[in-house]
């Protein structure tokens, strides 16, 4: 399971497997982790991403998760909605 992170700083985005929670390579903020599973996010055209992106640099700080990836079965572990 591959997860999205994005960095609502500078709006850098990266996938990983591992980890739980992330810094940004470009700006060193934390990375929030997205919502979208991986699989959706290779196939969104680049303006998809990046309007994606936009959503998360203008979201509340406290609407993101920048702890650990949320899947989307995961209802339990989310605190947020
Ligand atoms: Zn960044």
């Amino acid at each position: 399971m591959m997860y999205v992170f994005i960095c609502p700083k500078c709006g850098h985005s990266t996938m990983v497997s591992l980890y739980r929670s992330l810094n940004c390579r470009v700006c060193g903020a934390d990375m929030a982790n997205c919502e979208i599973d991986f699989l959706d996010w290779v196939e969104l055209s680049p303006k998809e991403r990046a309007r994606l992106i936009r959503i998360y640099q203008k979201a509340d700080p406290k609407d993101l998760c920048f702890y650990r990836p949320m899947p989307y079965y995961d209802h339990k572990e989310r605190n947020y909605w």
